[in-house]
């Protein structure tokens, strides 16, 4: 089939025409750097719906969309009703869904005849149980305001499994993986036996690790210090949490690059920003490890996972106790393209296998679409 995969995120667009047989891309586009929000996107997403039309109409258009409830556990063919639903989850994930909405709506007046199939990023987390799932707060409150880890980057998490399975010729379920989605946002799944038993994200894709622009785990009472006693208002704390955080806040830019010349360059500054983030993603591999009794892979993807040798060996230090030993060389030396999409970085013989896995939203959104679609 032909799968025309949309992926709009709170200031890019990602596209990308695909064969889903023999998984090529007929067609691709990118824009990135979205300044104003709404606007740009729009034009962004008109301009790519026109230029798909020289390559004849698709089987089905895939919509990712990042917040899907507690509603919507699978692709879901998006309908009137199906928008309005989306359009109620909105406050969830008030930076991603509406870009993605304005995007679907697009697409449908563009191609009214075509299947068009929503793909969550909460969906693969759908599985978490109870206990990995709740928060330690009221019933009454947790249950009225769907107040519960929901977890994000299924998309990826799940292309990671798949992905790792293949690369270690078994079936994902006979496998215990710690995925690790570094890139602006970022995120680690426990991946049991083919389902996600944990993940780092909660209810909003605040929690967790430490990101390009938000700090991931925190202690609530300093939301509650800024509000009550600093003067901040509401407005005021989202700004800092979204977007002044993270690598933001400790190193002044969320470009890991720039960052890495720096601290390699003697900045104090952005050599602790890259131990905290490090810190943070080995503190989660261990706690995943241990939530699954052990682990069989660990996984990077993402634009910092593939990319940053010296965070991989930062994050895998000191898991020798897992039987996770990394191959320094072959650390140094990863490359993904489209013939090989994974690589192993642990050293010969590792009981937890270390792998780099190459981020492909759009191929992962388009596979899923063309079984849905055939199935339904
Ligand atoms: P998004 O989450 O927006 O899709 P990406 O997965 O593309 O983002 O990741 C973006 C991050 O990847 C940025 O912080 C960027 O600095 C980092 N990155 C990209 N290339 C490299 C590289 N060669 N070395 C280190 N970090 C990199």
């Amino acid at each position: 089939m032909h799968i025309f995969a949309l992926n709009c995120g709170s200031s890019s667009v990602k596209s990308a025409l695909i064969d889903t047989s023999t998984r090529q891309r007929l067609f691709a586009a990118r824009v990135e750097n979205l300044g104003a929000p709404g606007a740009d996107l729009q034009a962004a997403v008109a301009k790519v719906l026109q230029d798909l039309h020289e390559h004849g109409a698709p089987d089905a258009i895939a919509h990712r969309i990042v917040h899907g409830g507690e509603r919507f556990v699978q692709a879901t063919r998006i309908d009137d009703a199906v928008l309005e639903q989306i359009e109620k989850l909105s406050h969830l994930a008030p930076l991603h869904n509406p870009p993605a909405l304005a995007a679907v709506r697009l697409a449908r007046s563009a191609y009214p005849q075509t299947p068009h199939i929503a793909i969550f990023d909460t969906a693969f987390h759908a599985t978490l149980p109870g206990h990995a799932r709740e928060y330690a707060l009221p019933a009454d409150l947790r249950q009225r305001f769907g107040i519960r880890r929901y977890g994000f980057h299924g998309i990826s998490h799940a292309h990671v499994m798949a992905t790792v399975a293949v690369k270690l010729g078994a079936d994902a379920d006979q496998l215990r993986i710690v995925s690790c989605h570094l890139g602006n946002g970022a995120s680690a799944a426990a991946i049991e036996r083919g389902r996600s038993v944990d993940t780092s994200m909660g209810m909003t894709p605040l929690e967790g690790l430490v990101m390009g622009t938000r700090a991931g785990d925190l202690d609530p009472g300093i939301l509650l210090d800024l509000l009550q006693s600093r003067d901040l208002d509401a407005a005021a704390v989202d700004e800092v949490l979204n977007k002044k955080s993270g690598l933001t806040g400790l190193a002044g830019t969320n470009d890991v690059r720039e960052i890495e010349r720096r601290a390699t360059a003697g900045d104090e500054r952005c050599r602790l920003a890259l131990a905290i983030y490090s810190y943070r993603v080995r503190k989660y591999i261990g706690a995943y490890a241990a939530v699954m009794g052990g682990a069989d892979a660990i996984a990077f993807t993402g634009g910092v996972g593939e990319n940053s040798a010296s965070i991989r060996e930062a994050c895998l230090q000191r898991l020798e106790f897992l039987g996770a030993t990394v191959d320094a060389r072959a650390n140094r030396n990863v490359h993904l393209d489209d013939v090989s999409p994974c690589c192993e970085i642990s050293q010969p013989g590792a009981r937890t296998r270390i792998l780099v896995v190459r981020a492909d939203e759009e191929l992962a959104m388009a596979l899923e679409t063309a079984s849905a679609t055939s199935s339904s």
